[in-house]
């Protein structure tokens, strides 16, 4: 279970809890979702996830697990695993219902359907590798039940800061031709007057222009 709360200076945190043991919370900055429908604060969940992941908890069929705990199953799996033989290929090419269900219960998590992506930066391989499954059968679960889009909010704010990059340059570089024209515009002036004078200089020849108190 992961709660949102806001520090007494009001920045938004959020606290987990183990989902297998009595630990204290895990404390931890993360931005709350704009709070347009719900009373209660809840916290951006794909943020949620990836900065409890990258403490080394498990986020696994909408279940916390602390890294202590963690230890614990991985150990207690892989005594089992080594007792029991190797599941058939076969077996492995399709999800068991559980599995199933555990991808569906972590996407209704972190995928917004509403925007048609993932929320933050997930993606189906992090969906796949936070549960230890293939990327396939989750990218599968998501295009018939989710959406079509496998990407999210932060591949979708690179995009548009990209976009934005390139209009600068557009804008800049039209403004660059216009400078450019202008130049050649006025360069063409100063060459077009400077001919006159020298045209002028002919005409008038030294003489006259010494009768007309010009110094040649
Ligand atoms: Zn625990």
């Amino acid at each position: 279970m992961i709660e949102a709360f806001r520090e007494a200076h009001g920045q938004p945190r959020a606290r987990a809890f183990c989902s297998s043991c009595d630990r204290e919370p895990e404390v931890f900055a993360c931005e709350h979702e704009p709070s347009r429908r719900k009373k209660v604060p809840t916290v951006v969940a794909g943020m949620a996830h990836k900065k409890l992941q990258n403490m080394g908890w498990v986020v696994s069929g909408g279940k916390l697990r602390c890294p202590t705990c963690e230890a614990k199953r991985k150990a207690v799996s892989m005594a089992h695993a080594s007792q029991t033989k190797a599941a058939p290929a076969a077996q492995l090419n399709e999800p068991t219902r559980a599995q199933k269900r555990q991808i569906m219960d972590l996407l209704g998590e972190v995928y917004d359907v509403d925007a048609g992506r993932y929320l933050g930066g997930d993606t189906d391989d992090t969906v796949a590798s936070v549960l230890d499954m293939m990327p396939g059968w989750v990218a599968q679960l998501r295009e018939e039940f989710f959406g079509a889009d496998g990407g999210n909010d932060d591949m979708d704010a690179a995009l548009r800061d990209i976009r934005k990059v390139v209009e600068d340059i557009t804008e800049l570089l039209s403004s660059g031709r216009t400078l450019v024209e202008l130049g050649t515009k006025k360069l063409e002036q100063a060459q077009a007057l400077e001919s006159q004078v020298a045209k002028i200089k002919v005409a008038v020849g030294p003489r006259g222009l010494k009768k007309a108190g010009v110094q040649a």
